[in-house]
């Protein structure tokens, strides 16, 4: 698929927009004034896959943690580009706190919550004066649940005048289009570089996501943040971000994504990022791990080993990655076939690079192993777990392993 053509736009050391992959980026739940606890999420979330984290900075003790969260982060070897969120006192933390306004990689400015009324022109001036004086990006993040009401008013008084009023609903979803579009404008009015500028406009269903960024697309070449907003818990959360992203980032919209899911009590705030990374590789857009293929099962299998074995070779995968990915480079390309039985199972592991078809109920107890679409051995007895992941690990060695120097 062929992305929209757009400036690059580097956030730290980390490009993104042009001929870059679309990048993962996340955002952290600790208070940001908790400096460990926000050093140790970061590198939770970065050590997850998130290639930029945004944090929040709400208030003056968060300010105050910036640098030192940076410095910590640095010093035990994350250079992942953090990002500051800001509503209603950007303007004044940033001119107040320059040593957080330098540790930060990127500013995020709402031109919803940037000021009301005379205000807002000021202090979203001084917020584009700060990123042009440190050479910093700034997303102009539009959010619908706090849109600019100013310009709402606006675009509803204007709509009442014309000869066929458009619904109100989707008066509010061209006010959110239209708010990003005046705000990069400003932006660059107030000197900052079309590579400079990230633009995003937020919406909590997919359909007004899939409207508002195609409009995005048509109406600039900025870069675009894509992200479903408040997508919500669990399997519901996961599939709506899945819906509300896959037809823009298909057509070639979007630089960057975050998921935004809420988390269950005790769930990690990694689970965004695992979401963010399975649409893009679902897609092709982007390999981050070996990917596991598996039958759903059926009633050929009765027994839940074939499940056991499909999560423990999926769970030793994952686990393995963060080291896996210096010792065997390009090990995230491998393809591993799970099977339940002889009926699909040598087909899919033949297009595999290395795949197992466990028996399945009444058949001959006997595990076939294709590996590179040949059958290399055949597993059977009570091992057969254990020796097929032996068997796993010894391809990788083999095809990723770096030779001795
Ligand atoms: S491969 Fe076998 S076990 Fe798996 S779904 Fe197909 S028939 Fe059922």
């Amino acid at each position: 698929m062929k992305r929209r053509k757009t400036p690059t736009v580097w956030v730290g050391n980390i490009p993104m927009g042009g001929d870059h992959p679309v990048r993962v980026q996340s955002m952290t739940n600790t208070a940001t004034a908790d400096i460990p606890g926000t050093v140790a999420q970061v590198i939770a979330l970065a050590r997850a896959g998130s290639e930029i984290v945004r944090i929040t900075v709400n208030d003056e003790d968060a300010a105050r943690a910036v640098p030192e969260i940076k410095a910590r982060l640095l010093a035990l070897g994350y250079t992942t580009p953090l990002v500051g969120d800001f509503h209603f006192n950007g303007h004044l933390l940033l001119r107040k706190y320059p040593k957080m306004a330098e540790a930060l990689d990127k500013l995020r400015i709402n031109p919803g919550t940037v000021g009301r009324g005379k205000q807002q022109d000021p202090n979203f001036k001084t917020m584009c004066e700060v990123a042009v004086e440190l050479n910093k990006p700034v997303r102009i993040g539009v959010n619908w649940g706090s849109l600019d009401q100013g310009l709402l008013t606006e675009l509803m008084d204007q709509n009442a005048r014309s000869l066929e009023p458009k619904d109100a609903h989707q008066v509010t979803l061209e006010a959110c289009v239209e708010s990003a579009l005046r705000s990069h404008e400003w932006a660059l009015t107030y000197g900052v570089k079309p590579d400079k500028i990230v633009l995003s406009v937020k919406i909590s269903n997919a359909p007004d996501l899939w409207w508002v960024n195609r409009e995005l697309a048509r109406r600039t070449d900025a870069v675009l943040h894509l992200g479903l907003t408040e997508a919500g818990m669990g399997i519901k959360g996961i599939v709506a971000s899945a819906a509300g992203l896959t037809p823009l980032l298909s057509e070639g919209i979007g630089d960057t994504i975050r998921v935004s899911l809420t988390p269950a009590p005790g769930e990690p705030r990694t689970r965004e990022v695992e979401t963010a990374l399975e649409i893009l590789q679902s897609l092709g857009l982007r390999q981050f791990a070996p990917t596991v293929s598996s039958c759903p099962g059926c009633g050929r299998t009765t027994s839940s080993f074939f499940q056991e074995l499909a999560l423990q070779v999926s769970e030793e995968l994952n686990r393995n990655m963060p080291s896996w990915r210096e010792r065997y480079p390009g090990v995230e390309n491998l393809k591993v076939a799970v099977m339940g039985c002889v009926v699909n199972g040598p087909g899919e592991s033949k297009h595999a690079d290395i795949g197992i078809s466990l028996p399945g109920t009444g058949e001959h107890p006997r595990a076939p192993v294709y590996i590179d679409g040949q059958l290399a051995t055949t597993l059977q007895g009570e091992s057969i777990a254990s020796d097929f992941m032996n068997l796993v690990q010894e391809y990788i060695q083999r095809r990723f392993g770096k030779p001795l120097a």
